[in-house]
């Protein structure tokens, strides 16, 4: 590692990377700089990770792990708020930050932001500390626009985007598709853009032999299942799963006296989006063979993804999708649509099945297939957990530290 390189500060405004995942803005984003911030820490580079505090609960600073501290930054009042409802609590956040800075007499000589409140604060400490600014936006307004028609993001979120786009010293984007979105809809330079698509932590995610997996999580032996992991955004599209489930005939059948149950992961109690597919699973008169599971500790996802039969992505877009990246190291085939980060990750017909978006159809065709022939799920399943190897966050890490250097 180069000595110019010795302490970085990561923004993360809206969400704080050691919060419960799987709740309606905690996903991958908090995934993606928490074990960022791990692999720089054990490259011997300070990170400290800097969040709205959103509870009184909350230490000031929390240790990650080595060299890596989450710091809580008041602004605004506690409890959670949406993006647009922390907007106006900017300067504010930016003004502490600085505070923080000044009393603990830390420097930096880089700043990575994540999403576009966070950018805005790095515009600011990018000037009063003089040092460049790294951003990945995670998602873009104007492209969420584009997938899922009916959706107005805020004019204010896509102005500072555009605004970004023009400031920031360099944009670390997770695909050449994302990197073609901000070229043709935000007008930047493909020169400032960097493809580096995220990493995945290959010791957590590994296969577990299928028995010990059902032991671990309590589901019998006989039972199978095909499993959902995600936030229950509607960008997710989890309703689609729903009606293809219904649809696919095979997911009917009794094998063992045992029925094949859809398991869903992920959306936190209150969430409007639980109740609503919970009432579409009712209606579709599913209900008996479907799981809604509710939020899961990340640790013990590997066991739900190696007991899974296939695990279903049928988002109407994914900038990358870290869930299938999982899943795969897991050894556990996919079936995703064909959008985003999903094209680069799935190998149609090898490692899974990438199927058109929105449409209910291809993707009962696809689940009915791979429930049928367990000698094709185990070969894409191997397939897979190859093709999530070349993901390891120590084959990225040093990609993303030498993109750091240029600067
Ligand atoms: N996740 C989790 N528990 C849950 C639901 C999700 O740990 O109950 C994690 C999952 O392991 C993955 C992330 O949340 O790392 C979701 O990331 P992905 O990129 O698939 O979706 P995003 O949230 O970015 O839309």
């Amino acid at each position: 590692m180069m000595p110019d390189l010795k302490s970085i500060a990561i923004l993360s405004v809206h969400t704080c990377p050691v919060a419960a995942l799987g709740g309606k803005k905690t996903g991958g984003m908090n995934v993606y700089v928490r074990d960022l911030a791990r692999e720089l820490g054990r490259k011997g580079i300070k990170v400290d990770i800097f969040t709205r505090c959103e509870s009184l609960d909350s230490p000031e600073i929390r240790r990650l792990g080595p060299n890596v501290n989450v710091i809580h930054i008041p602004s605004g009042p506690a409890g959670t708020l949406t993006p647009m409802e922390i907007f106006p609590y900017l300067p504010e956040f930016t003004a502490n930050v600085i505070k923080y800075q000044r009393q603990h007499r830390t420097q930096y000589d880089l700043i990575h932001a994540h999403y576009w409140l966070s950018g805005l604060v790095g515009l600011k400490l990018k000037t009063v500390w003089k040092i460049p600014l790294v951003q990945t936006f995670h998602t873009l307004g104007l492209v969420k626009q584009r997938f899922l028609p009916g959706l107005t993001e805020p004019p204010t979120r896509i102005n500072a985007e555009k605004q970004l786009v023009r400031r920031v010293d360099r944009i670390l984007a997770f695909t050449a598709d994302e990197a073609d979105h901000l070229q043709n809809l935000y007008g930047a330079s493909l020169k400032k853009i960097t493809v580096i698509p995220p990493g995945v932590d290959i010791k957590r995610f590994r296969p577990v032999p299928v028995k010990s997996a059902k032991d671990k999580i309590g589901i019998p032996p006989k039972q199978r299942l095909v499993l959902f992991v995600g936030r229950l955004d509607p960008i997710k599209r989890v309703e689609i799963l729903l009606s293809a489930f219904s649809v696919t005939k095979s997911a009917f059948k009794q094998i063992d006296g045992q029925m094949i149950k859809l398991t869903i992961i992920g959306g936190e109690s209150g969430d409007e989006n639980l109740g609503r597919l919970k009432l579409l699973a009712e209606n579709l008169k599913i209900s008996g063979r479907v799981k809604f599971l509710g939020q899961r500790d990340q640790k013990i996802l590997p066991f739900y993804y190696s007991a899974a039969e296939l695990v279903i992505i049928p988002s109407s877009y994914e900038s990358f999708g870290l869930v299938a990246l999982e899943s795969m190291a897991c050894g556990t085939p996919i079936v995703a649509s064909k959008v985003g980060g999903l094209t680069i990750l799935i190998a149609d017909g090898q490692t899974g099945f990438s199927v058109p978006p929105n449409q209910t159809k291809p993707l009962a065709k696809a689940i009915s297939l791979l429930l049928q022939n367990q000698k094709l799920r185990f070969e894409m399943g191997r397939a897979a957990r190859r093709a999530a190897l070349k993901y390891a966050w120590p084959k990225i890490i040093p990609r993303i530290i030498a993109c750091y250097q240029t600067l």
